[in-house]
């Protein structure tokens, strides 16, 4: 380090001190740090923002520049169209040599620091990228012949293999090395009404405080037992809820995957399984881009879907007339968060029963979640509608009554979302009913993507009959 060296940290997602990778690394190698944030108009005027995931990251941002000024830093907040060249600026101005990010992977956000390094170093500055997001970086997760993994048990394997390398920065001791901004540089965190959103959502704390309560609070109370429970939609503690500080970083993924190393048996190890679900979508994502435009598998590209504008309002509002699935969509509703196994029931009941695109219940989940994420929902979109990476396809078709007999057997979980459930305002028949639906689906299927996946794959064509028992 030289004397007077002065780095910038821009943030993204890693909205933290704790453990956080391009924060350590600029404040180990350099003593003046400023820190900065871009409120990005791709995001933030872009179709699939809504109220509950801003308000989410404007909370977050209040917090995290709390945090930096208790420690003699600062949030500089730019609003800005125009990212790499806002970021060459603020360097211009803070003389700062160096600027420090953590590594985005999706295609959007490439194409942005590809074009900042070459911004910076027109001006002789050097743009450090850390790996930050992801425990393992999708480079490190290939087949014993270089290829991607595309089935998520071997990629798991091959995956954990990776795990030992999961070391915690260690920040604390270096935080005297922030820098307060200078007058005037910072725009104010703005409101959630200059976006032209409301929320009526009740919406998770954000901050990295709250997902160290979250941590710990799961850790005492649903780790352990997480293996038996997750499913459980009506248990509160069934899973940790941190999905939305996993989204935008107020907790590291280093710290989840440490804390269930650390507390080893069936529950940490399940959940570890689930955080592997998590890198898996990334990883997808990064190697297979076409993902976030339409489906991985091009045999579902002109799919017939029959997108009745009047079903996809009813689901919306959690009004189909299954309790199980209305009871999901109106706790998303409320809360801007879904219970893993409701998102996988409503989000059935759309594609395959109601004949809806897929893409129109991705996007209204990204619109609703706190949680919402690109990978990690356009993946769990492609997995219930069958076109991305399950290899069972088409035979897996929830069935909203066998799962709530399962999943919620004394109507716990629908009572406390549906309360005129059993009452006669609550409709006597579903819009449409499953076997119906399920019917309708898999002729459809067969006449076109499943005819397609036959011929390239040669497999026998998919029947009604063939269905295990919850589907
Ligand atoms: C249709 C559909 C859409 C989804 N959209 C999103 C989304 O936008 N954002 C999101 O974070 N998750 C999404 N998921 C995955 C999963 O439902 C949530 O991550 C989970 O419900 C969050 O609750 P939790 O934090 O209590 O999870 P836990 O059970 O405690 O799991 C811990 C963490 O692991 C990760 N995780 C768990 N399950 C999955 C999974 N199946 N896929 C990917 N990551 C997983 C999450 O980061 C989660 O916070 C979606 C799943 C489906 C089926």
């Amino acid at each position: 380090m030289s004397p007077d060296s002065t780095a910038l940290v821009w943030f993204r997602g890693g909205l933290r001190l704790r453990d956080n990778s391009c924060l350590y690394e600029a404040l180990n190698a350099n003593n003046r740090v400023y820190c900065c944030f871009m409120l990005d108009d791709f995001y933030m005027r872009g179709g699939d923002i809504g109220a509950a995931r801003a308000a989410f990251l404007l909370n977050t941002l209040r917090v995290l520049a709390q945090d930096l000024a208790s420690q003699g830093g600062g949030l500089i907040l730019r609003y800005t169209q125009n990212p790499p060249e806002e970021c060459a600026r603020l360097a211009q101005i803070l003389g700062a040599g160096r600027v420090y990010a953590n590594r985005d992977y999706m295609p959007y956000p490439i194409a942005r620091d590809i074009r900042t390094q070459e911004l910076l170093a027109q001006q002789r500055q050097e743009f450090i990228l850390c790996d930050d997001q992801l425990a393992v970086r999708p480079e490190l997760v290939k087949t014993d012949v270089g290829t991607p993994y595309t089935v998520f048990t071997p990629f798991k394997r091959r995956w954990e293999t990776q795990l030992l390398q999961v070391d915690l920065k260690d920040v604390q001791p270096l935080l005297q090395r922030l820098a307060p901004p200078p007058p005037n540089l910072s725009q104010p965190i703005p409101d959630l009404a200059e976006f032209g959103l409301v929320l009526n959502q009740d919406i998770e704390s954000a901050g990295e405080h709250a997902a160290q309560r979250r941590l710990s609070e799961f850790l005492k109370t649903g780790l352990a037992r997480y293996d038996q429970h997750r499913d459980v939609a009506a248990m509160p503690t069934s899973t940790s809820r941190l999905s939305p500080h996993l989204k935008w970083g107020t907790i590291s993924i280093r710290e989840c995957i440490r804390t269930a190393l650390s507390n080893d048996g069936p529950g940490a190890r399940k959940w570890i399984d689930e955080l592997a679900w998590r890198e898996f979508y990334y990883h997808v994502g990064y190697h297979f881009p076409h993902v976030y435009e339409g489906p991985m598998l091009k045999e579902y590209s002109d799919f017939p879907w029959l997108n009745n504008p009047d079903h996809l309002e009813l689901w919306k509002q959690g009004r189909t007339g299954y309790p199980f699935v209305d009871a999901g969509m109106r706790q998303l509703n409320t809360t801007g968060w879904m219970h893993n196994r409701l998102r996988q029931v409503t989000a059935s009941y759309l594609c395959k029963d109601l004949c809806l695109d897929w893409r129109l219940g991705e996007q209204y989940f990204m619109q609703m979640l706190t949680d919402g994420d690109w990978p990690s929902n356009n993946g769990g979109w492609q997995w219930v509608a069958g076109c991305g990476t399950d290899p069972r396809r088409a035979t897996r078709i929830f069935n909203p009554t066998l799962q709530q007999q399962r999943y919620d057997p004394d109507f716990e979980y629908i009572k406390t979302w549906v309360p005129e459930w059993g009452t006669a305002s609550y409709p006597a028949t579903p819009i449409v009913e499953h076997s119906d639906g399920r019917r309708r689906y898999l002729q459809l299927f067969n006449e076109t993507a499943g005819a397609r996946l036959n011929a390239r794959t040669s497999s026998g064509t998919i029947r009604p009959t063939q269905q295990p028992s919850l589907f």
